[in-house]
């Protein structure tokens, strides 16, 4: 998780946010606060990241979003 990007407005560390139906692993990293879950209804512009304080933003990196979500489903 060391390359998940800053929040543009407070400064906290992203966290990716998942859309679509969450499977059991997808689930764990949430409760463990790897990933935020935000449903089934994906928006036309779907932000990628959120922050502690739910601000949502997209940034321009897929790889590093990528990156992050696959160590966050990682089991440990
Ligand atoms: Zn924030």
């Amino acid at each position: 998780m060391a390359n998940a990007p800053e929040c543009p407005v407070c400064g906290e560390r992203g966290v990716p946010i998942l859309y679509g139906l969450p499977t059991r692993v997808a689930r764990e990293a949430a409760a463990a606060g790897k990933v935020r879950l935000f449903g089934c209804v994906v928006p036309t512009e779907p932000d990628q990241w959120t922050c502690e304080r739910s601000h949502t933003w997209r940034a321009d990196d897929d790889q590093v979003l990528i990156a992050v979500i696959d160590a966050a489903l990682k089991r440990d």
